[in-house]
């Protein structure tokens, strides 16, 4: 079967050149987007997150301002400092970094942030909206796997669409979204009895659990489309014996891309759409507190 790499740079190019544009337009009006990051205690990976997230803004026209805090920072003190970033009119959108200190409650901070300023789309609020169909300020990875979905082509309604994985933040929120879209949607986890039966069926199949390797090309289904949302850093032995990491998905790519009709790489599919997804995000905070503001005014 000849496969299509779902090239996740490529679209994620396409939101970023569109949020530029917004922004823009948002400036001339005298709005300037403005996104806080706040991060807890010192994680090379987080850093690795924040120095992308401050590029990209940088190159679509967002403020980007990051606000560390030390491990001995408390809930308490975190509450405080999310509250005066919800009551400042200059700033548009907040980021909670993950993953945050175990001491800490995550649930707690992430609904603190003002629903209207939740540019992660992490809040209990912007979690529940997808439910009653509004999804424009969804978490940013649902919403970046949807999307390359969407970019395949493929009509979405009556799609046979599996979902493996039914986290708060990325399974779930994906099968709604994928139900708003009048899909059929099957969920599958920890309970499911036969995974591959039901990733056989899957016109389209949506993969996040945090396991390499999980799913391989016997279940899938020829043709189907594999939006591999995992993320996994593993050990691989090289030609001269010597040790080293690689980031791969859940998906098995060298077994099931011969056998699917699309199919997302890790790294280079998920990863970068959902940075333009934040991106996305912080402009329609951005604009929704504008049209708030002028309407307070009338
Ligand atoms: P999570 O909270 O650990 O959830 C994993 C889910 O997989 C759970 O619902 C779990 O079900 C289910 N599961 C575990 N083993 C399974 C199995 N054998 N068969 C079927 N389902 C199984 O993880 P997450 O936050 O959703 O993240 C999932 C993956 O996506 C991770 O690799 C993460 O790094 C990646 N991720 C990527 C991005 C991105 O930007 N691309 C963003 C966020 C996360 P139970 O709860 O029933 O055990």
């Amino acid at each position: 079967m000849t496969y299509k790499l779902i090239d996740g740079k490529k679209q994620a190019q396409i939101v970023k050149d569109e949020v530029k544009e917004r922004a823009n337009y948002l400036r001339g009006t005298g709005w300037q987007p403005h996104l806080v990051s706040i991060d807890v205690g010192d994680n090379p990976s987080v850093s690795l997150y924040i120095s992308n997230q401050q590029r990209a803004c940088a190159k679509t026209g967002i403020d980007f301002e990051h606000r560390h805090y030390s491990s001995t920072t408390t809930q308490e003190e975190l509450l405080a400092s999310i509250h005066s970033l919800n009551i400042d009119p200059r700033i548009t959108g907040i980021i909670l970094q993950r993953p945050i200190l175990s001491s800490l409650d995550l649930e707690g901070l992430e609904n603190a942030i003002h629903p209207i300023k939740d540019v992660e789309g992490m809040s209990s609020v912007n979690i529940g909206n997808i439910v009653y169909g509004d999804s424009s300020l969804g978490p940013c990875t649902s919403l970046a796997a949807v999307e390359l979905l969407k970019s395949t082509g493929l009509n979405l309604r009556g799609l046979e669409v599996v979902v493996v994985g039914h986290s708060e933040i990325v399974g779930k929120p994906v099968a709604l979204l994928l139900v708003e879209e009048l899909a059929t949607v099957t969920i599958c986890h920890h309970g499911t009895r036969n995974l591959a039966m039901h990733t056989r069926q899957a016109d389209a199949l949506f993969v996040a659990v945090g396991k390499p390797g999980l799913i391989t090309g016997n279940m899938v289904k020829p043709g189907a489309a594999v939006i591999d949302i995992g993320i996994n850093q593993v050990d691989i032995v090289n030609a001269d014996g010597t040790h080293s990491t690689k980031v791969v998905g859940d998906v098995d790519f060298e077994s099931v891309h011969e056998i699917a009709g699309w199919i997302t790489p890790v790294p280079g599919g998920v990863g970068p759409m959902t940075v333009a997804m934040l991106l996305r995000n912080t402009i329609v905070a951005a604009e929704r507190q504008k049209k708030l503001y002028e309407k307070n005014l009338e």
